[in-house]
């Protein structure tokens, strides 16, 4: 059989368009150092599968790549590849990704029950291995929105993981939305924050979306002994630290909000978003994170009930530029399309309108910290840079481009085109203002139905 014409047609044309005659000659003749090339062209998992089933040389070449970056998309994904992957091959893990997600089968969902025990054995697995990843450079783990009531991640399983991170890692992302349900004792015991405050010195990029969050995943916070004094933080050293967002809220349906503050303890009250920040501050202000170029809370508020007129607001509180700016957003068509998500960027980032994904708003809010790469990892936007991997295209359209492509307009474009005048603004805050985005209607206009303006009757 010819060597060349078993792999598929989406291999580069640089391997497909060799002689048919000879081709064992061909790849013999091609160095190692070549074909690490090749197979490090971002080509999809499928075709390095293909190209480690071809001959002994390349399987060893094209695994190494296969297992650079381990991208686990869905549960069963997860246990199958801590099953099934020889242990050997964990040193060659340079990125590993975790999406848990619930589990279909031809009838429907699967009994969550089976789903959380299968998940429970496969993050056991992921203890050992991790700690054998000693090229381990990021590690991301992430919970779909509409994760099955009864499925979660347990905090005593992500901690053990955390643990045993090896010390070369430097990117950590933490998106878990589903808090614990019918936890065990020991999950109820266990504090996710403590586990990773043990790593964060480590590292140097971090996104965190928990259930519950608090101060201590930079610091320690004294108990305290009266219920008049207040507890004091004293941040750890992070040496290494260059990017760090913390999500304490995200946009749900409806213009409302999806909070992620919830205190770990109830005892301990620095879990707000206010005592978050001031622990971030006095974490920069006190030199402990000396490298640091971004240290975002990124918060969201509700819209009013004001219909027609109401829009939420994302807001990135920025603490070393001490000021928070807000970002308006609307579900424009919420029942038609999954891109609809709009959003007015701050007067000083151009002030322009986006329409996308609400997930990809989230990232603009961020500002691309970190990205989806085409194989679906999850890494920040340095190391995607380094690897040379390529960011999933994502559908951000401006207004014009929305326009042309739905047919779709909105009350505000029309209302200011209508009034000359701009009538809602990104506007930029004190660190810890909460400012609503607000529609102004201008002089000599006022509200019609529907969040139309109309012409005051003077
Ligand atoms: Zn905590």
């Amino acid at each position: 059989m010819l060597l060349c014409s078993r792999l598929p047609s989406s291999t580069p044309t640089t391997l497909r368009t060799m002689p048919p005659h000879g081709d064992q000659e061909v790849i013999s003749r091609l160095s190692n150092e070549l074909l690490l090339l090749v197979f490090n062209q971002n080509l999809p998992s499928a075709t390095l599968a293909a190209c480690a089933q071809t001959c002994k040389s390349w399987n060893r070449l094209a695994t190494a790549v296969l297992y650079k970056h381990v991208t686990l998309t869905s549960t069963r994904k997860l246990a199958s590849w801590s099953t099934a992957t020889p242990p050997s091959l964990d040193a060659t893990v340079q990125t590993l990704t975790i999406c848990v997600t619930k589990v279909q089968t031809a009838t429907g969902p699967e009994d969550p029950a089976i789903t959380m025990e299968e998940l429970r054995q496969s993050l056991g697995r992921l203890q050992v291995r991790i700690s054998r990843m000693s090229e381990l450079e990021s590690l991301s783990i992430t919970t779909p929105k509409k994760l099955t009531r009864g499925l979660w991640v347990s905090n005593t399983a992500i901690s053990k993981i955390l643990d045993n991170v090896p010390n070369k890692c430097l990117g950590l992302e933490l998106v878990i939305r589903n808090g614990p349900y019918q936890a065990s004792a020991e999950d109820a015991e266990s504090h996710l924050c403590v586990a990773i405050r043990r790593l964060i010195p480590n590292l140097q990029f971090v996104r965190l979306a928990l259930p519950s969050l608090c101060s201590e995943c930079f610091g320690y916070v004294s108990s305290v002994d009266s219920p008049a004094s207040e507890p004091i933080f004293t941040a750890v050293e992070l040496p290494k630290l260059r990017e760090c967002i913390i999500i304490l809220a995200s946009p749900k349906l409806g213009n409302n909000v999806e909070r992620f503050d919830k205190p770990c303890n109830p005892d301990v009250s620095l879990a707000s978003v206010n005592a978050i920040v001031e622990s971030l501050v006095s974490l920069a202000g006190l030199g402990k994170a000396p490298a640091i170029e971004k240290l975002w809370v990124y918060d969201c508020l509700p819209g009013s009930d004001d219909e027609g007129y109401s829009y939420g607001a994302f807001v990135r509180r920025d603490v070393l530029a001490n000021k928070s700016y807000t970002f308006p957003w609307n579900d424009i068509a919420p029942l038609k399309r999954a891109d609809s998500f709009f959003i007015r960027m701050p007067e000083e980032e151009g002030g322009d309108d986006m329409i996308t994904t609400r997930d990809n708003a989230a990232c603009l809010v961020e500002r691309h910290a970190w990205l989806t790469v085409g194989n679906g990892a999850r890494l920040p936007a340095a190391l995607m840079t380094k690897h040379g991997l390529h960011e999933q295209d994502c559908p951000v359209q401006t207004r014009t481009q929305w326009f042309e492509s739905s047919k779709i307009s909105t009350a505000l474009w029309k209302n200011e085109s209508d009034t000359g005048m701009r009538l809602l603004h990104g506007e930029s805050g004190d660190l810890l203002e909460n400012r609503p985005a607000v529609f102004r209607i201008p002089e000599s206009w006022e509200r019609g139905v529907l969040g139309f303006l109309r012409k005051a009757e003077l």
